[in-house]
């Protein structure tokens, strides 16, 4: 579902983010990227959904080469995605339940419908009864599941959260983890990244990044 083949990206003459990348991600797989800051996990996640472009090398989602690909096809690649991002802030001016139905009503969704599935997202990541909250009313934990819950609504085949549990204490992080790995368990593929090793769950495979290269594999 997702391959890299010898992915190099340089930012600039003295910023190598990625070196010789190959990696493959299988449908339904949950794989995480764990690695310290600056180690390139951003950069791999942003390639995946066309934000960043190879300098070299292949990156190849559903089929498609992301080095190739159209601006016209980056909405229809991103439908796809579930994309958890920490610049994607939620809109402080509105509600829990007016966030998670954005992504359906900009596609064009009737307004019963995105409610009702928006609802149900809400649901999954139990926070239904917080849906007319504003989010600052929410801690940052369920800041952080609504993030996932306005990535899912779509019903994306694959997950991108990157560090979704920075800056979390350890029960909610277990919560936004528990969250994702419930998407997981219904067949969405998950990558996840960290630099907090200890969130890793022991049954997905890791991926150890380090000054942008693979330094290692873990697979359970
Ligand atoms: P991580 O997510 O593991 O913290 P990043 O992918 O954000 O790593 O960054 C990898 C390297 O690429 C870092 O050295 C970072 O400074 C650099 N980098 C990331 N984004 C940019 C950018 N837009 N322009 C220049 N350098 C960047
Ligand atoms: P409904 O058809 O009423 O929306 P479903 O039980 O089919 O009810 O789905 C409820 C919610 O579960 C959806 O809004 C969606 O957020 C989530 N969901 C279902 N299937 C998937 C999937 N494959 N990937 C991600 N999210 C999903």
């Amino acid at each position: 579902m997702i391959a890299f083949e010898h992915v190099n990206k340089q930012y600039s003459a003295d910023a190598m983010a990625l070196r010789d990348i190959s990696l493959s991600v299988a449908k339904g797989e949950l794989v995480f990227l764990a690695g310290p800051s600056g180690a390139g996990k951003s950069t791999l996640l942003k390639m995946i959904a066309a934000m960043e472009r190879p300098s070299s090398g292949k990156v190849i989602v559903n089929g498609q080469d992301i080095g190739k690909i159209k601006p016209a096809g980056v909405p229809f690649l991103r439908r796809n995605l579930g994309l958890i991002f920490q610049q994607q802030r939620l809109l402080t001016d509105r509600s829990i339940l007016a966030n998670v139905m954005l992504p359906l009503l900009v596609t064009g969704a009737p307004k019963a419908q995105a409610e009702q599935r928006a609802r149900a997202a809400l649901d999954k990541v139990g926070l239904l009864e917080r849906a007319p909250a504003l989010p600052l009313a929410l801690s940052g934990g369920e800041q952080q599941r609504v993030a996932i819950a306005r990535a899912i609504v779509n019903r994306p085949q694959i997950i991108l959260a990157d560090e979704p549990t920075a800056n979390l204490d350890r029960a909610s992080a277990d919560k936004v983890l528990d969250a994702l790995k419930a998407f997981h368990s219904v067949g969405v593929t998950c990558l996840i990244s960290t630099h907090d090793e200890q969130i890793i769950e022991s049954a997905a495979r890791v991926i150890h990044l380090q000054q942008g290269r693979i330094t290692g594999t873990e697979s359970p």
